[in-house]
C-alpha cells in the first residue's frame, strides 16, 4: 500500500467505531432469540461420562498426557497440542480417564475423533488454582503464556488459539481490540446471555488483552437490540472506570459478526484477501473468549466450560446451559425438556453456519455455541435442486463480494485453479447465498467442500515442494561428497608426486656428491 493510502488507513483504523459503514451483501433475518435469551443461565448437570475430544483447536488433535485408570483433577492438563502455540486440553472435573478412544467428535467433518473418556468422581475439586492477583503489574508477556496455557481458544466458532493469536498480534503491533458481540446469527444467543449475566468479566477480560497485546482503546461491538446486555456492558465499564473501553452498536445484518465484516462496519476498511486484521493494527476477540482469559489470569482456572444455546422448535424448553466440555448432547437436550415429537434434525451451531449431527452421543466442544433442533417445516434441504437461470441474486447478498453462481461453476467442474483465483478462500461460508438462491442450489455445501480441497492441494503442494527441497538438498550434500573425495585424491597424488620429486632431488644430490668424491685427487 503506498505510504499516503497507509496512512490513511491506519486513521480510520484508529477512528474504529465513531463512525458505521456497510458492508456488501447480507441479510436481514429473524432473530428467534427471545425464547433462549429470555430464561436465566442454568448449568448443566455432570453426566456419568465427559468425552473430551483431543481436537480442541484448528489443525491437528492433541496428543494425550493421560492413560485409564489415571485419576485427575479439575483443570490438570490431559492433552498437549504440538501445533500453534502448543496449548493444552483440561479436565473439565475430578475423576478417573477410563480410556482413549475414537468417539464422534462433533467436527463438520461428521468423521470421529480421539477423545479422553472421564467419569466424573462427583467432588468437581480443582487443581492447585495460581491465579495473578496484580495483572495490571504483571509483564505481558507472563499474560500471554498463562492464556495459552489455559487451553482458550475463540469461542465464536473458530477455534483458534487466543494464545497464538495475541502472540502474532503483539509481535505484528495492535492499537485497537474489538470484542466480538454481534451475534447475528438466528437462534444463538449464548453471547447475549454472558452479556447480560456477566458483564463484568468481559469488561475484565477486555483490559487484561488491553495489556497482553499492548492495545488501547476496546470497543464491545453488539447489537442494536441487545438493551439488556448494552445496559449491563456499560455499567459494568462504570464500575471498573476504565474509560478505555466502551459499547458500539451495529445495526443488525447478517453475517456482521464475521471478523471482516464486523472490521468493515466499524472502520470502514476492508482486511485484504488473505490478510488479517492486524494488517489494519485491529485484533478481533469474541466477548466469551474475553471472560475465559478473565478467568485463566484472575481465578487461574483453565477453559473447562462454556454457555451453548439449546434451542429451535424441535426443544421442549430452549434455554442457554453451561456445560462442561465433553458432556454429550443428550444431557443438555435433556436438560431442555427434550424433544418435540416432530423434531427432525439436530445442527450444531445456528441455521445458517451450522451442520448437522448424526447423533446427540456427540459431546459439547469449545466451538459448540448452538445445539439447534429443527422440525421438518424448517428443512431446506428437501426442496429440489434446479439449474442456475443466471439471476445475480447470490452475487447481491453474497458478503465477501464473490461470484458464486461462476465459483459453483468451477468447484463443479473440479476448476481449482480457476476456483482459487475467482476467491473460494475468502468465502466464509455464510450461506447467503444458498437462502437466496431461487433454483434452491446448496451453494454453500458445495464452497465447504472447494475450500477443503484447496486446503488439501494446498497441503499437497507444501509436501510436494518439501520432498523437492529434500531431493536437492541430497543431491547438493552428494555432489559436496564427491567434490571432497576427488579434492583428497587430488591432495594425495600431488603429495606423492612431492615425494617422488623430493627423492629425485635427494638422489641427485646423491650422485652429485659421489661423483664430486670420485674426481677428488
Ligand atoms: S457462502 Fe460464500 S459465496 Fe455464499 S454468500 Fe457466503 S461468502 Fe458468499
Ligand atoms: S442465485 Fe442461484 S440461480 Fe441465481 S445466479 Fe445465483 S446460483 Fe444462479
Amino acid at each position: 500500500m503506498p505510504g499516503r493510502m497507509k496512512q490513511t488507513a491506519d486513521l480510520r483504523a484508529r477512528q474504529a467505531g465513531d463512525r458505521l459503514h456497510r458492508f456488501h451483501g447480507g441479510l436481514s433475518l429473524p432473530h428467534h432469540k427471545a425464547v433462549s435469551c429470555g430464561v436465566p443461565l442454568e448449568r448443566a448437570p455432570l453426566p456419568g461420562e465427559l468425552f473430551i475430544p483431543l481436537l480442541q483447536q484448528s489443525g491437528r488433535e492433541a496428543e494425550p498426557t493421560v492413560n485409564a485408570g489415571d485419576t485427575v483433577l479439575k483443570g490438570e492438563t490431559i492433552g498437549r497440542f504440538r501445533h500453534l502455540g502448543r496449548g493444552c486440553v483440561h479436565a473439565p472435573t475430578s475423576g478417573t480417564v477410563t480410556g482413549v478412544v475414537p468417539h464422534p467428535i462433533s467436527h463438520a467433518s461428521g468423521e470421529e475423533g480421539r477423545c479422553v473418556v472421564l467419569r466424573p468422581d462427583g467432588r468437581d475439586q480443582w487443581k492447585d488454582l495460581q491465579p495473578i492477583g496484580d495483572w495490571q503489574q504483571t509483564d505481558p508477556e507472563a499474560l500471554r503464556e498463562r492464556i495459552r496455557n489455559s487451553g482458550i481458544v475463540g469461542l465464536g466458532g473458530a477455534m483458534f488459539p487466543t494464545g497464538f493469536k495475541l502472540q502474532e498480534a503483539r509481535r505484528r503491533g495492535i492499537h485497537t481490540l474489538i470484542l466480538n458481540g454481534s451475534e447475528c446469527e438466528p437462534y444463538i444467543s449464548c453471547d447475549e446471555t454472558l452479556m447480560r449475566e456477566q458483564p463484568d468479566s468481559i469488561v475484565l477480560g477486555a483490559r487484561i488483552l488491553q495489556r497482553a497485546v499492548g492495545a488501547k482503546p476496546t470497543i464491545i461491538a453488539i447489537e442494536d437490540q441487545m438493551g439488556a446486555a448494552r445496559n449491563a456492558l456499560e455499567t459494568a465499564i462504570k464500575r471498573a472506570g476504565d474509560s478505555t473501553v466502551r459499547v458500539v452498536r451495529v445495526i443488525p445484518v447478517y453475517p456482521e459478526g464475521g471478523e471482516k465484516q464486523l472490521i468493515r462496519v466499524l472502520t470502514g476498511l476492508e482486511v485484504p484477501s488473505g490478510g488479517r486484521p492486524s494488517d489494519l493494527g485491529l485484533l478481533c476477540q469474541n466477548v466469551a473468549t474475553a471472560t475465559a482469559v478473565a478467568r485463566a489470569v484472575t481465578e487461574g482456572k483453565p477453559l473447562v466450560e462454556r454457555i451453548v444455546t439449546v434451542t429451535g422448535p424441535g426443544v421442549r424448553c430452549p434455554r442457554n446451559l453451561l456445560a462442561a466440555i465433553g458432556t454429550p448432547i443428550s444431557v443438555l437436550v435433556e436438560q431442555c425438556g427434550g424433544y418435540t415429537p416432530d423434531a427432525a434434525r439436530l445442527v450444531l451451531g445456528g441455521p445458517m453456519m451450522g451442520f448437522p449431527l448424526g447423533s446427540d452421543a456427540n459431546p459439547v466442544t469449545k466451538a459448540a455455541n448452538c445445539v439447534l433442533v429443527l422440525t421438518a417445516k424448517e428443512l431446506r434441504d428437501n426442496r429440489p435442486e434446479m439449474p442456475c437461470i443466471r439471476c445475480g441474486d447470490c452475487a447481491r447478498a453474497c458478503p465477501a463480494q464473490l461470484l458464486p453462481q461462476q465459483l459453483h461453476r468451477f468447484v463443479r467442474a473440479d476448476a481449482w485453479d480457476d476456483a482459487g483465483d475467482a476467491g473460494l478462500a475468502d468465502c466464509i461460508e455464510c450461506g447467503c447465498c444458498d437462502l437466496v438462491c431461487p433454483s434452491h442450489i446448496p451453494l454453500a455445501n458445495w464452497f465447504r467442500y472447494g475450500k477443503s480441497r484447496l486446503r488439501e492441494r494446498a497441503l499437497d503442494r507444501h509436501r510436494a515442494d518439501q520432498a523437492r527441497q529434500r531431493f536437492e538438498a541430497r543431491e547438493a550434500r552428494q555432489e559436496r561428497i564427491r567434490l571432497e573425495r576427488k579434492q583428497r585424491i587430488a591432495t594425495k597424488k600431488a603429495a606423492l608426486h612431492d615425494d617422488a620429486a623430493k627423492k629425485a632431488q635427494i638422489a641427485e644430490a646423491v650422485e652429485r656428491a659421489r661423483k664430486k668424491q670420485e674426481h677428488t685427487p
